[in-house]
């Protein structure tokens, strides 16, 4: 008996290709699209490493835990960091870059997450971009929380380096990829003695063996399962429509900022203006004395297919994720979340007044 995901045959060439091709229209990009073998943290480090070194002065910007990574990254390959660190229930602005370029001149690299799943913010990825692409740095991108749940423009925008993964708004697979890449990015790359090659974490080993050979030989054998359900994923969002998949996000969103003030327990949206919010997941702040991870793991006990988590670290004490994104953003899960929230606030004696 043949068995749905054992036995396949094997993915060309031309199908691994066509995937690239679909994911590039989905960014609406006209640079190259590498689909990487691995979760978004492979891509996310290959390209840092690709492109930075010690004569690297980079702008990096902290809005959530993965911004602390990338400076860790950075560091490593001996780059030259300035953190500019934001408080996680806001947003940075264009003129904070700004400000940073004035004062530090030689920053040729900046590093930015657009949306935060783990802290909820987004930020102003269009304006930011004008700002780098007039400093003339090169900007890299991490969207794997925002591609589904809004805009992402890479070409639109200058990014240089734009980072996706299918598992969060996509509602697609996590163990592949994929990265645009802008021409100054692969010069970059070219000239940087230190750019990881013959290895996992290469972009340009994809580049000259891949790209340059016009496509026809993969480098090794393809995560056959992951890049299936890839194109699936996005055939599913252009079916559905990309503006319907974000609105879907948006509407989620703002039904989770509105509903969890309207529970009256004290809960608030984290993050203060709707504006900062990002569409694809929500955080909540508990009031004084509610510790968020215990509210959670009562909402959760009624219903432990909830898409809630409590923040990570620190943030535990005081943050609640609602997760409405994928096939999770929908009114349906939206109101499930709050209800279970709610009951989860009652049992604490933080009943609705009303
Ligand atoms: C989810 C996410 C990733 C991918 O990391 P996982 O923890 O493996 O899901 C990368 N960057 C951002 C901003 C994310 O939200």
């Amino acid at each position: 008996m043949t068995h749905p995901f054992l036995d396949l045959a094997p993915l060309s060439a031309a199908q691994f290709a066509s995937i690239e091709d679909r994911v590039a229209r989905l960014l609406d990009t006209r640079r190259d699209v590498v689909i990487m073998q691995g979760e978004a943290l492979l891509p996310l480090e290959g390209a840092i490493r690709s492109v930075a070194g010690p004569g690297t002065t980079a702008l990096n910007v902290i809005t959530g835990p993965y911004g602390q990574t990338f400076g860790d990254w950075l560091r490593d390959c001996g780059a030259k960091v300035i953190d500019l660190a934001v408080p996680f229930h806001t947003a940075v602005t264009a003129a904070q870059i700004s400000e940073a370029f004035a004062e530090h001149p030689e920053i040729d690299f900046v590093s930015l997450v657009h949306a935060e799943a783990a802290t909820g913010n987004t930020n102003p990825v269009a304006e930011i971009g004008s700002v780098v692409r007039a400093h003339g740095a090169l900007f890299y991108l991490d969207a794997v929380a925002s591609i589904g749940a809004e805009p992402v423009l890479p070409d639109a925008w200058g990014v240089d380096l734009c980072v996706v993964g299918a598992q969060k708004a996509m509602g697609g697979p996590a163990g592949v990829s994929a990265v645009s890449v802008s021409e100054r990015a692969w010069t970059r790359m070219a000239a940087n003695a230190q750019a990881p090659r013959r290895s996992y974490l290469s972009l340009l080993d994809w580049k000259e063996r891949w790209i340059d050979g016009g496509r026809r030989a993969l480098l090794h054998a393809p995560a056959q399962l992951e890049m299936l359900a890839l194109d699936a994923c996005v055939e599913r969002i252009e079916v559905e429509g990309l503006d319907a998949v974000m609105s879907r996000h948006a509407s989620a969103a703002a039904a989770t900022r509105e509903g969890a003030v309207a529970l009256g327990g004290g809960l608030e949206p984290y993050v203060y203006e709707a504006r900062e919010a990002a569409p694809v997941a929500t955080t909540l702040r508990t009031p004084p004395g509610v510790v968020a991870v215990e509210l959670v793991t009562r909402a959760l006990s009624c219903d432990p297919s909830l898409p809630l988590a409590a923040g990570g670290g620190p943030l535990a004490k005081e943050m609640i994720r609602v997760n409405h994104y994928g096939a999770d953003a929908t009114p349906e899960t939206v109101r499930r979340c709050l209800a279970a929230l709610g009951a989860a606030l009652a049992e604490s004696g933080l009943s609705n007044p009303a």
